[in-house]
């Protein structure tokens, strides 16, 4: 499924990666949130968290631990962060590719809009 973020994974627009590894690229959200906001998005297409399959249980493991490894990277892992999957309409997903916004830097509120 081609989307903003195959294309950033495909390098054919730019975007200011933080992380990668075999199974996850982790950029800087274009229009961030917060001191940090960072998406981490797995190279396979997925949907979003509410399409996980059972065959998807160690890459659903490997996107934590890369927000987990971002977290550091970004120097918020002690002030604390927000980990983020937006689903569908009701969850404000406006990009249809699983993805985990990783926000901190600052005292986020509760509850979201
Ligand atoms: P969501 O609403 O959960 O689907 O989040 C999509 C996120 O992608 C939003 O926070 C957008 O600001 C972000 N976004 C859209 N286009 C880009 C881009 N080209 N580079 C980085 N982030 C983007």
């Amino acid at each position: 499924m081609e989307t903003i973020f195959s294309k950033i994974m495909a390098r054919e627009i730019p975007a200011d990666i933080v992380y990668e590894d075999e199974h996850v690229l982790a950029f800087k959200d274009i229009a961030p949130q917060a001191p940090v906001h960072v998406l981490v998005i797995p190279k396979k297409y997925i949907h979003n968290v509410l399409t996980l399959e059972e065959s998807d249980t160690e890459l659903a493991g490997q996107i934590l631990l890369a927000c987990s490894k971002v977290a550091q990277l970004m120097g918020i892992e002690e002030g604390g962060a927000r980990i983020v999957f937006n689903c569908g309409t009701d969850g404000g997903q406006a990009v249809p590719h699983l993805h985990a916004h990783v926000l901190g830097g600052r005292k986020l509120g509760w509850p979201p809009g």
